[in-house]
């Protein structure tokens, strides 16, 4: 059997299944980052993220900006646990014939944003590769009880996303912000339930909440934020790497959340979680309901 036959989320699953975590761990694999036992009230956040030239960005690509990625999708998902981003190691393999000047400017948009979000770059390794490769992982840390986890959302929470959808591949999945000052004002002010950050397209993300929460949910068309440079809604909630958060809380805090909101960034409430039994579905701009197969990016 191939790698592709199995799926990455079954390759992950197999895993998962083979490894048997201490009582040090609060969660292991299967959310955004790992939580881990730390201090009386803290616990620790750990998570990695690596990107690959011709996959994940181009040669041509400004190098500023496959830094600044590199960094903010790892810094993404200590946001979708409701922590803050602390200490860094940065992997690369760079191919001997690399311009300098091309690694200096990706350690230029490493160190801003590193700066921007307070994380002291700590090490690393660097190795010849082919292609060029960046693997950073990160250490967050959260107060106990403004950890979220994908695996809490209860029925009637309503659903939030943050931002618009869509159409990252022109320009945002190389310049995006992550959404720390967002999901830490969530985690001090709301009962957020669950959250996730949209890195797979809304639908799969949404669903591996689902999945981890074991419900269902109704989500309406005309509530989702397309982005203008989506090609269309059908592929704008398919799409990966919009970096935007979706969390769930108790449907009676949702009007104070949308009153008290401070960010320009977009928030909007897209629907409601349900009973298991009752699936995933989505109702369209004329009303008719219906059931959604949750698939998005996928990288085998
Ligand atoms: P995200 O998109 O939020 O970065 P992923 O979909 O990459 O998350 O990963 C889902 C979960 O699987 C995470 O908990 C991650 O740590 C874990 N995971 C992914 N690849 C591996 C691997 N090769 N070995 C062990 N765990 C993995
Ligand atoms: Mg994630």
């Amino acid at each position: 059997m191939k790698l592709k036959d199995l799926g990455e989320f079954n390759f992950i699953n197999r895993i998962s299944k083979s490894i048997r975590a201490s009582s040090q761990v609060v969660k292991g694999i299967g959310d955004d980052a790992a939580v881990l036992k730390y201090t009386k009230d803290k616990h620790l956040l750990f998570t990695t993220d690596m990107i690959i030239e011709g996959k994940h960005f181009y040669k041509s690509a400004k190098a500023e900006l496959v830094g600044k990625k590199s960094l903010s999708c790892n810094i993404s998902d200590i946001a979708a646990m409701g922590g803050v981003p602390k200490f860094a190691v940065i992997s690369v393999g760079f191919p001997g014939s690399l311009d300098l000047k091309y690694a200096d400017k990706l350690y230029k948009g490493i160190r801003k944003v590193a700066n921007s979000f307070k994380v002291d770059l700590v090490g690393g390794d660097t190795v010849n590769s082919g292609k060029i490769i960046i693997n950073i992982a990160l250490i967050g840390e959260v107060e106990k009880k403004n950890l979220v986890l994908r695996s809490g959302a209860k029925e009637d929470d309503a659903i939030f996303i943050t931002g618009n959808i869509g159409g990252s591949i022109k320009f945002k999945h190389l310049n995006f912000t992550p959404r720390i000052k967002e999901a830490r004002f969530l985690v001090n002010n709301f009962k957020i339930n669950s959250m996730t950050d949209i890195s797979d397209g809304l639908l799969a993300d949404l669903g591996h909440i689902l999945d981890e929460s074991y419900k269902g949910a109704i989500i309406c068309e005309k509530t989702i934020p397309v982005s203008r440079n989506a090609s269309g809604f059908d592929s704008a909630v398919r799409d990966g790497e919009d970096f935007e958060l979706v969390f769930t809380l108790p449907w009676p805090q949702a009007d104070r959340l949308e009153k008290t909101w401070p960010f320009t960034t977009r928030l909007s409430r897209i629907g409601r979680i349900i009973n298991r039994r009752k699936g995933f579905s989505i109702v369209n701009k004329s009303g008719k309901s219906k059931k959604i197969n949750p698939t998005g990016f996928t990288h085998f």
